[in-house]
C-alpha cells in the first residue's frame, strides 16, 4: 500500500483538500451523501492507500471553513494580519514558522509520494509552497508534485505577477513536477464564484483520487508509481490531467477523446501538439475495455506524444472512465499568462512612480509653507 501525503496550502489549497476528503468520505455511500455536520465525526475517509492530509493556512477562518478534514490535520500559522497577497511577507512568515510545519509533517512518518495543492496567485499558498517543497526535499527522497491553480485573468495585477513568480520559483526548485489547473479555463462551469470554485475543486479532487487509486490498485494491468514518475519527468516540468466518465453506454474511444478535450482537461492545451508524455488509465466493465478499441485510440495519442503508459482497471458493472496525465513540452496558454504578468508588473511599477511623483508634488507645495504672497 502506498503512503501518500497531500498538503493543501492557503485558502484554495485548503478547499481542494477538503473536497478530496469529502469525496473520499462519500465514496461507496449508497444512502445520503456525507454532508458535513455529524457525518464528519462518524464517517471515515475511504482511501485505497495510506493517505495523510494536512491543511496549512495563516487565516484561521479558512481552516475553520473546512468540513471534511480532521482538526488535527489543520495547521494554523499565526501571523497577526495574514499576508495579504504579498509574497515577500508570506516568505518571511514561512521562514519564521517553518519548524512548526515541518515538525507536524515529520511526525506522520515516511511517504512514497507527496502532493502539495495551492493557488499560484494568493499570498499564503503561493509563497509557502516553493520553500516548503524545498525543505521537504532536503530531508526526504520521495517525489513531490505540486497541483497549482492559476487565477482568473481579471483578478488583477497582483495575482498575475504572483502567479508568474511563484511558478518560476517552483520550476527552478527541486519540485518533481507541476500539475496545472486553470480557473480561467474552467470558469465555464458557471454559476456564482463560490459555485464555480466548488465545481472546479470537485473536478480536481476527482482526478487526484482516481490517480491515487490507479497507482495503488491490484486490478488487471495497472500503472504504478514508477510509471507516473517517468511520465512526470517528461516535458518541461509542467503537466495537466484530463478525465471523463460516461453517463451511459459509450465506446471507450469516445471516452478517451472526451478526457483529452476541453470538457475533460484542467488546463488549456492542444494535447496532440503540446504533450510530451502521457499516462492513460481506463476503468469500467470489461465489455467497454476491448483491446482493439483501446489500442487504436492509444496509438493515435502515442503517434503525437511519443510515449503513453496505459492502465486498465476492470470494475464489473461500471460505466467507462478515462484519466489522462499529460506532461507538456510547451504551453501557449502559460506564455500568454507571462505576457500578462509582464504588463502587470509594468502597471504596478508605473503606479509606484506616480506615487513618487505625487510625493514630489507634495514637497513642491510644502516649499511655500509658512510664506505669504508678496504684492
Ligand atoms: P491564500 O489563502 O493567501 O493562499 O490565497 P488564495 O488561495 O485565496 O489565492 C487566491 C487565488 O486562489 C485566486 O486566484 C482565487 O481565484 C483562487 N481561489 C481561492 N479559493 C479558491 C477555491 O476554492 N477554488 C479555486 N479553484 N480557486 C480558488
Amino acid at each position: 500500500m502506498l503512503n501518500v501525503l497531500i498538503i493543501g496550502n492557503g485558502q484554495c489549497g485548503n478547499r481542494i483538500l477538503d473536497s478530496i476528503n469529502k469525496q473520499a468520505m462519500n465514496r461507496g455511500s449508497t444512502t445520503k451523501e456525507a454532508s458535513g455536520g455529524l457525518s464528519k465525526y462518524i464517517s471515515k475517509h475511504k482511501y485505497h492507500s495510506n493517505v495523510q492530509t494536512v491543511a496549512i493556512n495563516t487565516a484561521i477562518n479558512d481552516l475553520k471553513e473546512m468540513k471534511y478534514t480532521k482538526a488535527k490535520d489543520r495547521i494554523h500559522i499565526k501571523n497577526l494580519h495574514g499576508v495579504g497577497a504579498n509574497r515577500t511577507i508570506g516568505k518571511e512568515v514561512f521562514e519564521q514558522q517553518k519548524a512548526t510545519i515541518l515538525r507536524n509533517i515529520e511526525e506522520r512518518g515516511n511517504f512514497d509520494v507527496a502532493f502539495v495543492i495551492t493557488s499560484a496567485s494568493g499570498g499564503t499558498g503561493s509563497s509557502f509552497t516553493p520553500p516548503l517543497v524545498e525543505e521537504l526535499k532536503k530531508a526526504h527522497d520521495f517525489p513531490i508534485y505540486t497541483v497549482v491553480v492559476l487565477p482568473f485573468r481579471e483578478e488583477g495585477t497582483l495575482y498575475l505577477q504572483n502567479a508568474a513568480f511563484m511558478l518560476k520559483e517552483l520550476r527552478d526548485g527541486p519540485c518533481d513536477g507541476i500539475i496545472l489547473a486553470d480557473n480561467q479555463y474552467l470558469k465555464s462551469i458557471g454559476g456564482n464564484v463560490q459555485d464555480a470554485y466548488d465545481g472546479i475543486n470537485a473536478m480536481i479532487a476527482r482526478r487526484l483520487i482516481f490517480l491515487l487509486d490507479s497507482l495503488d490498485s491490484e486490478m488487471m494491468m495497472v500503472t504504478d508509481l514508477g510509471d507516473f514518475k517517468t511520465v512526470m519527468k517528461g516535458g518541461a516540468g509542467l503537466a495537466t490531467i484530463g478525465y471523463f466518465k460516461a453517463e451511459s453506454d459509450m465506446p471507450i474511444r469516445t471516452v478517451i477523446q472526451n478526457a483529452l478535450s476541453p470538457r475533460g482537461l484542467l488546463f488549456s492545451t492542444d494535447v496532440y501538439k503540446e504533450a510530451g508524455r502521457a499516462m492513460v488509465i481506463l476503468k469500467g466493465d470489461k465489455k467497454y475495455l476491448g483491446m482493439d478499441d483501446v489500442s487504436a485510440e492509444i496509438e493515435r495519442l502515442t503517434g503525437a506524444v511519443g510515449h503513453v503508459f496505459k492502465g486498465l482497471i476492470v470494475e464489473n458493472g461500471s460505466l467507462p472512465e478515462a484519466l489522462c496525465v499529460l506532461t507538456l513540452n510547451s504551453a501557449e496558454e502559460l506564455e500568454s499568462l507571462y505576457e500578462g504578468a509582464v504588463q502587470a508588473i509594468g502597471i504596478e511599477k508605473d503606479k509606484k512612480d506616480r506615487v513618487k511623483k505625487k510625493k514630489e508634488m507634495e514637497s513642491a507645495f510644502m516649499t511655500i509653507d509658512g510664506m505669504d504672497p508678496e504684492y
